[in-house]
């Protein structure tokens, strides 16, 4: 969820009413804070080295960061920054320490989430050591998390794909795994360490369905949010698909095989594709009854424009996130009950619930599947 729009530097302020409703509907969905991380702007570049968009830049995340703190939530998501070009790494990371210990004094309550980035242009946290640094800059500790982006990671040169428990031991030993907040489970276009960020669909990337299915049975990811930011050409329909699938994956003994991604396990593909789909179809299957409705209440944004000030070229996003952003927007904004495999939701509910989902449902008793 976004708690503005990521493509505008302004935005109408949040009206307590507005701020109630949205607690209450995540009471009655069975929310909890810190099921929910909100995305930051794509505008903001908190590491800036032109003062105006910095300036621009800081009142953004305090904006944005006390927007969670009204409406009762704990992190606040966004991608670290960018040099631009024009200063060193060390110097972009010092400015962003600067601006991420100024709004903590100025917004209680909210969490920083640093997200890892792909490496694409100038921007500041490819490497965990960068997000590292940050983190050693940062004054209240207990403030600064850390969210990983599987596309991204790979994209940098994590090979998440082959070997996800080096990975993992890797973040664990340079950032540590209390730091994790959150993880963005999207399948990439583009090969390991290409910087290139490009959202795939689970299972149909370069990464394929086994990093996927580690994930959905590792306990060091119970009780976090677990987000897809993926294509979804077929709107609510393709997200519904690919939580399914997510689902389906726990459990399993094995991993199925990707219906197309070059996986390295990759061996038999007919057989893989109908073994996820008889997955995913039991998954849906069992979840039918548990999942009623829900809502993050959060769709205000839904007529929001594109962006006004893209000129300055600093984005800290991804191209691809900003695809599935528009694709988010465009969705139909109204929430329905799910009792159906043909439920609509909007974007910002079907992705809250994909996080929340996921780890509601992780925190529980596994299911038993047959
Ligand atoms: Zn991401």
């Amino acid at each position: 969820m976004d708690t503005k729009s990521k493509r505008r530097w302004d935005a109408p302020p949040l009206t307590d009413e507005a701020c109630e409703e949205f607690k209450q509907a995540m009471a009655e969905a069975g929310y909890k804070p810190e099921h929910v991380l909100p995305h930051g702007s794509y505008l903001m570049n908190i590491g800036s080295p032109r003062p105006e968009i910095l300036r621009k830049s800081r009142e953004c995340l305090i904006e944005e960061m006390d927007r969670c703190r009204r409406l009762g939530l704990i992190y606040y998501n966004f991608h670290p920054g960018s040099s631009c070009g024009e200063i060193s790494t060390e110097e972009c990371i010092k400015i962003i320490c600067e601006s991420i210990n100024d709004a903590h004094r100025r917004v209680s309550g909210v969490v920083t989430v640093l997200e890892n980035t792909a490496g694409q242009g100038s921007t500041v946290g490819r490497r965990f050591e960068e997000l590292k640094e940050i983190i050693d800059g940062i004054e209240d500790k207990s403030r600064v998390g850390v969210c990983l982006d599987t596309c991204h990671a790979f994209a940098a040169g994590y090979d998440v794909r082959s070997d996800l428990e080096s990975v993992l031991q890797e973040f664990d030993r340079i950032i540590g795994f209390k730091y994790l907040r959150g993880l963005h489970i999207n399948d990439s276009k583009s090969d390991l360490g290409s910087r290139h960020d490009r959202h795939e669909n689970i299972g149909k990337g370069m990464i394929g369905l086994e990093c996927f299915w580690r994930i959905m049975n590792d306990d060091r990811f119970n009780g976090i949010p677990l987000i897809l930011e993926t294509p979804a050409p077929d709107g609510l329909e393709s997200d519904r698909r690919e939580i399914d699938l997510m689902y389906s994956l726990e459990g399993l003994p094995q991993p199925p095989q990707s219906p197309q991604a070059p996986s390295q396990s990759q061996t038999k593909r007919s057989s893989g594709r109908g073994k996820k789909a008889a997955g995913a179809a039991a998954a849906a299957a069992s979840r039918s009854e548990e999942e009623e409705e829900e809502s993050t209440g959060s769709d205000s944004e839904n007529s929001s424009s594109a962006a006004e000030d893209s000129s300055d070229n600093e984005t800290t996003s991804s191209s691809s996130e900003e695809e599935e952003e528009e694709k988010a927007v465009k969705r139909p904004p109204r929430k329905v009950a799910r009792t159906s495999s043909n439920s609509k939701r909007t974007g910002a509910a079907a992705k809250g619930k994909r996080k929340a989902g996921s780890s509601n449902k992780r925190k529980g008793p596994k299911r038993k599947r047959s």
